[in-house]
C-alpha cells in the first residue's frame, strides 16, 4: 500500500507520521514517532494507529549527532524493519516567506528560495530544511512537499500584515505573517463537518498550546493574526512573553548589557508562563501547583486571551463563534471555563456540563456565541497537501496548476 510520511523537524528532535494512502484520496494514519534527544540522548519512541508501542530505542550520541543523522535512522527504521517505503514526504517548515501561500513541490531551487527565509525564523527554518536536503541528496526522485505554518495567512489585506515601519522594511520581508497556519486551516477545514452553524461566518480559532495563537478567520480564510514577524507576538505562551513593548529589549541590550543571543534566548526560552510562575511552562503543572504565581500566571494568560479576542473579533466587525483546539484548548475545561467568562460581554455563555465533557459542542444552546473543540491535525493536513500535490503532479491534465 502506498503511503506518505510527514516529518516535523526541531532542534533536538524529529517527529514523524506515517498515513496509508486508501481509495479516493483518502488517509489513514498507520504510525507516529519521533526522535527525540538529538545530540544529547537520542531515543526514538514510535507507536502504531491504536498508539500501540512499535519502538522504544537509545543510541548512541554519535549515531544521532544532528537532524539529518535522525532522519536517516528514522527512515531506515521505516525502510529496513517496517518495510514502509513512502512515495512522497510532507514536511512541516515554519517559514514560507512573502511568497508561498500554498505548499510547493521541492525542488533544488525551491530549497534555496526557502534557506533565504532562515533569518526570518532562525531557530527553526534551518532545522526544517535539514531532512529536505538530506532526503533530496539520498533520494533524490523522492517527492517532497513542504507546507508552510505562514501560508494561510498570506493573503491577509495590507493593513494587517504591515508594521507601521518603512515600506523598504516591508519589502525585505519584515511583515506580520502570523504562524499555526497548518493547525487553522485544519480546523477551518474541518468546521463545515463538526460546526456548520458557525462555519461560514466569523470565528476566532485560539490554538492553546505551548506556542499560542488566536486566529481570526471569516468565510474560511484567516483575516488576521495574534502572531507576527515572528511567533514571539501574540498570547503569552510557555516559554515566550507574547506582545512586548520592542523598548523592553532596548532595556535588556542597554542597561543590562545582554547579547543578541541572550535576549533571544531569554524571549524564547524564560518567558511566558515559566517566567511569570517561576514553575513551570506546562498548563498542567501550573493548575496542580498551589504558588500564587502559577495562579497569576494562569490569570495573565486568559487576561491576554481575552484582550486579543477584543482586537480580532474588531478585526472581523463581530464574532460569530469560538473555536479552541491544541493541547490547553482541547484539555483543560478549566482554562476553557476562565476564557468563555472572559467572552462572556460578547455573549458566550458555556454549558458547564458539556465543556467537563471535552464535547464538540460545549457552549449553552441559548449562547450567541457558539463555542466549540476542535482537535487540531497539523499532520493530516501535511500530508492531505502532499497527496493533492503528488496527484497533480501524476494527473496528465495539462492545465493543471503549477506547483512551483
Ligand atoms: P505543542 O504541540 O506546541 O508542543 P501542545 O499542543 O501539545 O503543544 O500543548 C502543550 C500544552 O498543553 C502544555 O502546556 C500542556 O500542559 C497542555 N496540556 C495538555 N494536556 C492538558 C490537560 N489535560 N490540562 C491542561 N493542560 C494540558
Amino acid at each position: 500500500m502506498d503511503t506518505i510520511l510527514v516529518v516535523n523537524a526541531g532542534s533536538s528532535s524529529v517527529k514523524f507520521q506515517v498515513f496509508a494512502v486508501e481509495g479516493e484520496g483518502r488517509l489513514r494514519r498507520q504510525l507516529k514517532g519521533q526522535m527525540d534527544g538529538i545530540g544529547s540522548r537520542p531515543r526514538l519512541r514510535a507507536s502504531g494507529s491504536s498508539g500501540e508501542p512499535a519502538a522504544d530505542r537509545a543510541y548512541p550520541i554519535e549515531t544521532v549527532a544532528d537532524v539529518p543523522a535522525a532522519m536517516s535512522v528514522a527512515g531506515a527504521w521505516l525502510r529496513d524493519e517496517l518495510n514502509i517505503k513512502p512515495v512522497a514526504v510532507g514536511h512541516r517548515v515554519v517559514h514560507g516567506g512573502p511568497d508561498h501561500a500554498r505548499p510547493v513541490l521541492i525542488d533544488p531551487a525551491v530549497v534555496t528560495r526557502l534557506e533565504r527565509y532562515a533569518p526570518l525564523a532562525p531557530l527553526h527554518q534551518p532545522h526544517n530544511l535539514a531532512p529536505i536536503k538530506s532526503l533530496l541528496t539520498n533520494f533524490p526522485g523522492l517527492p517532497q512537499v513542504a507546507c508552510f505554518d505562514t501560508a494561510f495567512h498570506r493573503d491577509h489585506h495590507p493593513l494587517a500584515d504591515h508594521y507601521a515601519v518603512p515600506h523598504a522594511l516591508y519589502d525585505e520581508g519584515i511583515r506580520r505573517y502570523g504562524f499555526h497556519g497548518l493547525s487553522y486551516e485544519y480546523v477551518s477545514k474541518r468546521l463545515p463537518q463538526v460546526a456548520p452553524e458557525i462555519a461560514g461566518g466569523r470565528i476566532i480559532v485560539a490554538h492553546l498550546g505551548s506556542g499560542a495563537s488566536m486566529c481570526a478567520i471569516k468565510a474560511g480564510k484567516s483575516v488576521e493574526s495574534t502572531m507576527g514577524f515572528t511567533a514571539l507576538d501574540g498570547l503569552a505562551m510557555g516559554t515566550r512573553p507574547g506582545q512586548i513593548d520592542p523598548g523592553v529589549v532596548l532595556y535588556m541590550i542597554a542597561l543590562k548589557g545582554m547579547s543578541v543571543s541572550q535576549v533571544q534566548d531569554f524571549l524564547y526560552r524564560d518567558c511566558g508562563l515559566k517566567g511569570l510562575s517561576g514553575v513551570s511552562n506546562d498548563m498542567r503543572e501550573l493548575e496542580a501547583s498551589a504558588d500564587p504565581r502559577a495562579a497569576f500566571a494562569i490569570d495573565y494568560f486568559v487576561y491576554r486571551i481575552g484582550l486579543n479576542v477584543g482586537m480580532l473579533a474588531a478585526a472581523m466587525e463581530g464574532l460569530d463563534g469560538f473555536v479552541f483546539t491544541a493541547g490547553i484548548g482541547e484539555n483543560s475545561a478549566s482554562i476553557r471555563g476562565r476564557v468563555a467568562e472572559r467572552l462572556a460581554w460578547l455573549g458566550a455563555a458555556l454549558d458547564p456540563v458539556e465543556n467537563a465533557k471535552h464535547a464538540t459542542r460545549i457552549s449553552r444552546s441559548g449562547s450567541r456565541i457558539p463555542v466549540y473543540v476542535v482537535p487540531t491535525d497539523e499532520e493530516l493536513m501535511i500530508a492531505q497537501h502532499t497527496l493533492t500535490l503528488l496527484m497533480n503532479q501524476q494527473s496528465p491534465n495539462p492545465n493543471r496548476e503549477r506547483v512551483s
